[in-house]
């Protein structure tokens, strides 16, 4: 039988309600605090990365130094240096190593100088960052010294124109008191360098009243015969002529 609508009952006729539903207030207020939250960490995480990389670093470069190399990386004045590869250096004398170019450049200085009657002694060449690491802090507890102090007369670990293996200290076999010495520079020895040693290459480091702010060594002298070492020594030659900025 067919039902015509007054058929329904009032109460099933009425249209759904077009009345928006009402929103689970509960789990929108979950989401929301979540997407902040999420938002909030991320904008702090960003910023401590932007903070870690603009600011000074907070380890030290060097164990046992709590300076900070400056904006051209020096630390205490001493420009940074990468360890010679090992199979590039060559024996000197025993014990002595350099890169090869500097070695043969240097038997020829030493050649030079015999046949000028000068006794040269080569006391240091190569020396690696473990040995350095020895040099700067065993001599600094021994003598009490800070690393301040001590870095005016030595480089610390990583620092060393030794590591490069293009630098070399001489010593004067006549005077060996004078060995590592401000005296040095009297001996006939530092006379002949500084007349001959540019021949083949060889330029004193760290003159008096050097840029770097470093003592006076007449013994140190560093290698610039080859675009390698000139590369190396770049920044340091700048400085000296005044024209690091
Ligand atoms: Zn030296």
């Amino acid at each position: 039988m067919l039902r015509t609508r007054e058929d329904v009952p009032v109460a099933r006729r009425q249209k759904p309600s077009n009345a928006p539903r009402k929103l689970p207030i509960g789990p929108v207020v979950i989401s929301v605090s979540v997407a902040l939250g999420g938002g909030l960490a991320a904008l702090f995480l960003l910023q401590e990365q932007f903070l870690s990389r603009w600011s000074l670093p907070k380890t030290p470069a060097v164990e046992g130094i709590d300076a900070t190399p400056d904006r051209y990386g020096r630390l205490l004045g001493h420009f940074p240096y990468p360890e010679a590869d090992p199979d590039n250096l060559v024996e000197v004398r025993p014990g002595v190593q350099l890169q090869r170019q500097a070695a043969e450049a240097l038997q020829a200085l030493l050649a030079a100088s015999r046949s000028d009657g000068v006794r040269l002694s080569l006391i240091s060449g190569f020396r690696s960052r473990d040995t350095q690491r020895s040099v700067f802090f065993d001599v600094k507890s021994l003598r009490n010294q800070s690393a301040e102090e001590r870095a005016k007369v030595s480089a610390p670990p990583g620092y060393s124109e030794h590591s490069t293996g293009y630098a070399v200290d001489f010593g004067d076999r006549s005077r060996p008191q004078s060995d590592l010495a401000e005296s040095f520079e009297t001996t006939p020895a530092f006379y002949w360098l500084q007349n001959n040693a540019h021949r083949y290459h060889f330029r004193l480091s760290f003159p008096r009243q050097n840029a770097q702010g470093l003592s006076y060594e007449p013994w140190h002298w560093r290698f610039e015969g080859s675009a390698a070492a000139l590369q190396q020594f770049n920044a340091a030659q700048k400085l000296q002529a005044g024209r690091l900025n």
